[in-house]
Order: C-alpha cells, then sequence, then structure tokens
C-alpha cells in the first residue's frame, strides 16, 4: 500500500490469477494459497464498540474472521460459530482477539441444527454476560451446474444453514436485545444477479434479503436495526471447497469492474458501521461491497 489517501483500488490487493486448489467444504482458509487477507496485519480500530458483545456466526475463516478482528480491535468481545472441522482457523482467530486484550468465545457446532442455533445465544449471553449485535455471516455454497444435480440433502442443507438458522437464532436472541441493538445478515450478489451454477444458494441469498427488510421494520419499534451486507466475489474458503468450479478458480472475480476479488478485509470497516450507532438512522438496507457489480 503507497499513500493511505490516495490507493489504487485496482492493485491494492492480490488481483492475479489464483492457483487451482481444491478443498472439501467448509475448507480451511489457512491451507489456502494466497490466504485470504482478513485483516489481521492492517485493521486499526478507534474503539468504536467499546464493552459491546457481539456473535458471529462463521468467525473462523473469510468475512466473518474479517468481522471478528475488527470488531475486537474496536473494543468488542466476541463470540465466533463454526463448524468443528474448522477449529485450526478458530483457535488462531481465538488468539487474535485475545491480544487485544478482549474476551474470545469459540462455539463449534452445526447451524442446520435448531437446538444448536438456539443454544449459541444461551452461551453468549452466559460467558460474555449479555448480547448487543449479531453479525450472521455462515453460509453454505456448492456450485452445481444441473438443477437435476441438486440432491434434496444439498438444497435442504443449503437452507437450513443460509435461512433457517438466522430464524432461529434471532427467535432465541429477542428476548436478550435491547434498544441501540444491531443485527447484519449475510446476503450476497447471488441474491440479485444469479449465477446459473448456484440455483439453490442464489435463491437462499434472495431470501436473506427479504428477510433483512421484513424483520428490519418487524424490529424497528424496539430500537433493534436490521441491515443486509452484499458481497460480490470474496477469495475465501467457501469458494475453493465447492462454491466455485475449480476451472473458474484462476479468473475468480475478474468479471467486476475493478478486475479483481475483494478480500475479506475489505468488508470489516461495513460490518463495524452497521453494529456501531454511527448507523442508527439505516435499517433495512442492503449495502453491496462487489467491485462495483450492481445490486440493483
Ligand atoms: P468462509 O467459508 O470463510 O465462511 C463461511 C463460514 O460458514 C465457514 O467458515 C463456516 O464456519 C460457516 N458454516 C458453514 N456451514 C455451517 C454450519 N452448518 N454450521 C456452522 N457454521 C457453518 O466463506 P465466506 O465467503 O467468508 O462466507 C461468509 C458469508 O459470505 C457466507 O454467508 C457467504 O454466502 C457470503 N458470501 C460470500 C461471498 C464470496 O465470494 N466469498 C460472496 C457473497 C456472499
Ligand atoms: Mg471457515
Amino acid at each position: 500500500m503507497s499513500n493511505e489517501q490516495n490507493v489504487n483500488p485496482l492493485n491494492e490487493y492480490y488481483n492475479d490469477e489464483y492457483p487451482k486448489q481444491p478443498q472439501s467444504p467448509p475448507g480451511l482458509q489457512k491451507e489456502m494459497d494466497p490466504v485470504p487477507d482478513c485483516g489481521e496485519e492492517s485493521y486499526k480500530g478507534t474503539g468504536k464498540l467499546e464493552g459491546k458483545r457481539i456473535l458471529v456466526t462463521g468467525g473462523d475463516s473469510g468475512i466473518g474472521r474479517a468481522a471478528a478482528i475488527a470488531y475486537a480491535r474496536e473494543g468488542a468481545d466476541v463470540a465466533i460459530v463454526y463448524l468443528p472441522e474448522e477449529q485450526p482457523d478458530a483457535d488462531d482467530v481465538k488468539s487474535l482477539i485475545e491480544a487485544e486484550g478482549k474476551k474470545a468465545v469459540l462455539i463449534p457446532g452445526d447451524l442446520k441444527s435448531e437446538e444448536f442455533s438456539k443454544e449459541i445465544v444461551k452461551k453468549v449471553v452466559d460467558e460474555l454476560g449479555g448480547l448487543d449485535v449479531l453479525a450472521l455471516v455462515a453460509g453454505k455454497q456448492q456450485s452445481t451446474s444441473n438443477i437435476e444435480d441438486i440432491t434434496t440433502e444439498q438444497l435442504t442443507s443449503t437452507f437450513e444453514t443460509n435461512v433457517y438458522s438466522m430464524f432461529w437464532t434471532i427467535q432465541a436472541a429477542i428476548p436478550h436485545l435491547s434498544e441501540g441493538a444491531s443485527i447484519i445478515t449475510t446476503t450476497s450478489i447471488q441474491g440479485f444477479s444469479p449465477s446459473q451454477n448456484l440455483l439453490d444458494y442464489a435463491s437462499t441469498k434472495f431470501a436473506i434479503r427479504g428477510f433483512t427488510i421484513a424483520l428490519a421494520k418487524q424490529l424497528a419499534p424496539k430500537g433493534i436495526r436490521v441491515n443486509g451486507i452484499a458481497p460480490g466475489p470474496i477469495w475465501t474458503a467457501l469458494q475453493i471447497s465447492g462454491g466455485q468450479p475449480q476451472e473458474k478458480i484462476p479468473e475468480f472475480g475478474k468479471e467486476t469492474p475493478l478486475n479483481r476479488a475483494g478480500q475479506p478485509a475489505e468488508l470489516a470497516d461495513m460490518y463495524v458501521y452497521l453494529a456501531s450507532a454511527k448507523s442508527n438512522y439505516v435499517t433495512g438496507e442492503i449495502i453491496g461491497i462487489t467491485g462495483g457489480l450492481p445490486i440493483a
């Protein structure tokens, strides 16, 4: 990076071809080449979320990890949810949060389970003394060329992970949320401009948009805000572990006007903004961070 004031977005981050690198889902980001940039070296906090208690699902890697690191650096205690096989990535996030002198709560488990999706709220409230912000980032994406090949198991697990778990976790959270709380969902460019190979996944991302806007209306009288972030192509484990066919990996992100994939670190500030009172007049919004692909 040259000058903080004037950084060229075309080459601020890696903009070369990516090596093919299949992993089985959910994948480990520490084994990726290049390793996604989640702001480990770059994110600097200024106390914007001092004393907040924040739950981040999918906080071990990718976009959720970038949010979790930023939240801790802004002064929050942070709990992260992830699948048990992602423990090595989660352990790194725990160290990064604790390096800021903040509490880190690790909650491995499967969000496809209603019981677990609700239990995580109890665990956060018990360990952090309350809950102020939910950043719901966990997601499942498996590329499938033909609709006939989408098994009922894949269809169900994609909807359970991406959509049902949000209902369950927020149902459990409502009694603990007070005025000023913030809920952040994670939709996608796929929730606006769906690809032909992501029928099931894109459908969940359209659903998340509707959910976010309707829930914002429902919770506004309680002083609770709900917004969604719609990322474009971001270099994460989701993509190399079946989210894209491997032949698309080298050119991943090149279809954007900015001609490169984004890095998770580039989303952190928006997760912070929507969590903080700086965005107190913002609710029911879906905000795109897409490298220039239009969301409309
Ligand atoms: P990622 O693989 O690093 O993170 C996704 C996380 O979801 C995993 O780390 C895992 O912990 C969690 N997860 C998946 N299934 C789970 C389950 N059953 N139980 C518990 N946790 C589970 O990838 P990412 O790209 O950072 O994904 C984060 C979010 O961003 C997802 O919702 C994804 O749909 C969305 N998104 C990603 C992109 C992109 O290009 N990477 C684009 C648009 C939207
Ligand atoms: Mg992960």
